[in-house]
């Protein structure tokens, strides 16, 4: 009997990280199944990668538009890899003044999300063989506090809950899950935060030990690793993207000036 192609889910495979990343699995060979909010824009961005790829409209938070979507994914052929990277920025600003409805569809769309595609994927995982592996974002909002951002700092730190999880509940079926934490990375959710003024982008650049934001193909690397045969036994970890982030805990004036 004939192999089946190997497939992988990106979801939120439109724009930014989602996007790099699609193209960086399909050079490694995968075809490719693009879910985005927008349909048209999954399309287009499916037929930049040529034939073989597939753009679908999915809301990553209603389960019958995922279930309709993995179910489009599957034509392709074996779904190997998931990408959990769908997401939106927070409503930014003071808690106590923060919305009910903007908190919910933040944690939906992270976590709910996350969980649903899982999900979804997992029913025709957990029946094959051979190499199976999911990724999810996180970001430095899972392990650091971020003043005025609540609903995404508890979405980010679910999500490698979550990983943990899923993790040790499906290592013995052979899928491994793991989750890339990013910093700042330059992407449209980042600039809209930039915009609102949310973030000061200066300043992160100096908080940034390597002194600078991702670009979303550095993303992408880390995300094709965990997905690829190479990371066989590695799962439940979350590895830390960010330029050093994290690992810095002196005073800011510790680090050189950055150039103007
Ligand atoms: P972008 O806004 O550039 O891209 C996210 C994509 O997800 C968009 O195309 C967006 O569509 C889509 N999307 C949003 N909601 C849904 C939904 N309900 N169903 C399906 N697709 C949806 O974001 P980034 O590339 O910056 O972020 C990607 C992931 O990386 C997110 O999970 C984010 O939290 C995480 N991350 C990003 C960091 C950064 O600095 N950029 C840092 C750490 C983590 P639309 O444009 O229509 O909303």
């Amino acid at each position: 009997m004939a192999t089946l192609p190997m497939v992988a889910v990106v979801t939120g495979a439109a724009d930014g990280i989602g996007w790099a990343t699609a193209q960086k699995l399909a050079a490694s060979g995968y075809r490719i199944a693009l879910l985005d909010l927008r349909a048209e824009a999954a399309q287009s961005r499916a037929a930049e990668l040529g034939p073989g790829h597939l753009g679908l409209g999915c809301d990553v938070t209603q389960p019958d538009s995922v279930d309709a979507a993995i179910a489009a994914a599957r034509t392709l052929g074996r779904i190997a890899v998931l990408v959990n990277n769908a997401g939106i920025g927070d409503q930014t600003g003071p808690t106590v003044a923060q919305d009910v409805a903007a908190f919910d569809r933040v944690l939906d769309v992270h976590l709910r999300g996350t969980f649903l595609v899982s999900q979804a994927v997992a029913k025709a995982m957990l029946h094959d063989t051979g190499h199976r592996a999911i990724v999810n974002l996180g970001s430095i909002a899972s392990s650091t506090g971020l003043p005025a951002r609540n609903a995404y700092s508890a979405a980010k730190a679910g999500v490698i809950g979550m990983t943990r999880a899923m993790a040790s509940e499906w290592a013995r079926d052979g899928i491994r899950v793991n989750a890339v934490a990013p910093g700042y990375v330059r992407t449209a959710l980042v600039a809209e935060l930039g915009r609102k003024g949310a973030i000061d982008l200066p300043g992160i650049a100096h908080r940034t030990p390597l002194g600078r934001m991702a670009e979303p193909h550095e993303i992408a690397e880390a995300i094709a690793f965990l997905a690829s045969p190479q990371a066989s036994y590695i799962t439940g970890v979350v590895l830390p993207v960010d330029g050093g982030w994290t690992a810095f805990g002196a005073p800011e004036s510790a680090l050189a000036t950055l150039a103007a």
